[in-house]
C-alpha cells in the first residue's frame, strides 16, 4: 500500500491532478493496512485478553478488567486506542467482542477453579456491540458456557452509546440488570452527556476517568470534581471506581474521597493472568509507563 500510494503520488506530480482521493494520504493507508492486518488477527492468533486488578480500600484484589491486546506481525503492538475505533468501523468488533467476552468468563472460570476468590470480571463493550440484536444472548451464553452468574459479570460502556439510541438501550440494559450482570459507565466526566440518563438507566457503577485522577494532585478543582462524582453515585446508590491510579499520593486521596474500588498502573498493571500481582497493596507493577507483560 506504502508502495502504490507513492507511485501514485510520483505521478500525481505538481499541477496534475492527483490519482488518490484525499484519505488516501499516510494515515489512510496505515488505516487500510491496520484494516487489512485486523481482519485475520482473530483468527491468526494475535489477539489477546490481559488482566488489570481492581482494588478495594483495603488494597485487595477484588476484580479485573479485561484489556484487549493486538500483536500484529505486519504492524508490532497496536494499542487498543488505535484498532479499536477500525474494528468499529469494520464491524470486526462484533466478532472480536464476543471473543474478548468469552475469553474473560473463562478467565474468571479458571481463577475461580484455582482458588482466587474474585467478585467479578470486567469487560469493555463497543456502541457497536451492544446495540447488536443478540447481544443479550451472547453475553447469556458466554456466562453459560463457563458456568458463571450474571454477577460474576461487569460491562464497561460508554456515555458515547447512551446518547445513540436510549430507549433501546435502557431495555437491554434492564435485561442484563435482570440477569445479575453490572453495569459501569467508563470514562466518566468526559463524554459530552447530560446526567439525565443517570435517572433512568440501571446502572450500578461509575468509574471516574483517570484524567480527573491524575490532576488531584495539583488541581483544586480536580479534587472536587472527584469529591462531587462520588458523591452523586452514592447518592444514586452505585459503586465509585477510580481509575488511572499511579501515585501513593492519588491513591491517599481517592480512598480519602471514598471510592469503592482503585484501578491504576500504582498497585496493577494489566499483564498476562499469570502475572497478576494478587498482593495489591505491595509495590505494584514494576516501572511506569507501559503493561506489565510488554
Ligand atoms: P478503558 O476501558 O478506560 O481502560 C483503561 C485504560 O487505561 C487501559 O488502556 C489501561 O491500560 C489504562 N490504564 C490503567 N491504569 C492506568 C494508569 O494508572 N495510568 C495510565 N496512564 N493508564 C492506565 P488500554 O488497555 O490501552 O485500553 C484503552 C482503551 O481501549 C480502553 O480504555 C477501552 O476503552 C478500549 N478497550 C480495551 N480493550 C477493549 C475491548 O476488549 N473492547 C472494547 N470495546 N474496548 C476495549
Ligand atoms: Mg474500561
Ligand atoms: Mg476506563
Ligand atoms: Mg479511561
Amino acid at each position: 500500500f506504502a508502495d502504490l500510494a507513492m507511485y501514485r503520488a510520483k505521478q500525481g506530480g505538481k499541477n496534475n491532478v492527483t490519482f488518490y482521493a484525499p484519505e488516501m494520504n499516510a494515515a489512510g493507508t496505515a488505516r487500510s493496512s491496520m484494516e487489512l492486518g485486523l481482519r485475520g488477527a482473530l483468527e491468526g492468533g494475535e489477539l489477546r485478553v490481559v488482566y488489570q486488578p481492581l482494588h478495594d480500600l483495603s488494597g485487595q484484589v477484588r476484580g479485573a478488567e479485561a484489556l484487549l491486546r493486538w500483536q500484529s506481525a505486519a504492524l508490532g503492538n497496536v494499542s487498543p486506542a488505535t484498532f479499536i475505533p477500525v474494528a468499529e468501523d469494520t464491524g470486526l468488533i462484533i466478532p472480536i467482542g464476543t471473543f474478548v467476552l468469552n475469553e474473560a468468563c473463562r478467565q474468571l472460570a479458571a481463577w475461580r477453579e484455582d482458588g482466587r476468590a474474585l467478585e467479578r470480571i470486567s469487560v469493555n463493550v463497543s456502541p457497536a456491540q451492544f446495540v447488536q440484536g443478540d447481544f443479550v444472548d451472547v453475553v447469556r451464553r458466554a456466562l453459560q458456557t463457563w458456568r458463571l452468574q450474571g454477577r460474576d459479570l461487569e460491562l464497561e460502556l460508554t456515555e458515547r452509546m447512551i446518547l445513540r439510541d436510549v430507549k433501546g438501550v435502557a431495555r437491554k440494559m434492564a435485561e442484563l440488570r435482570a440477569m445479575g450482570v453490572r453495569l459501569s459507565i467508563d470514562d466518566f466526566g468526559t463524554g459530552n452527556s447530560a446526567l439525565n440518563y443517570l435517572m433512568t438507566l440501571p446502572v450500578t457503577t461509575l468509574k471516574v476517568d483517570r484524567t480527573f485522577v491524575q490532576a488531584l494532585e495539583d488541581s483544586p478543582g480536580a479534587y472536587r470534581i472527584v469529591q462531587a462524582i462520588v458523591a452523586l453515585g452514592h447518592a444514586l446508590g452505585l459503586d465509585v471506581v477510580a481509575e488511572g491510579v499511579e501515585t501513593p499520593a492519588q491513591l491517599l486521596q481517592v480512598r480519602d474521597l471514598g471510592v469503592e474500588r482503585t484501578q491504576g498502573f500504582l498497585l496493577g498493571r494489566p499483564g498476562p493472568p499469570e502475572e497478576l500481582n494478587w498482593e495489591g497493596t505491595g509495590e505494584g507493577g514494576k516501572e511506569k509507563g507501559g503493561d506489565h507483560w510488554a
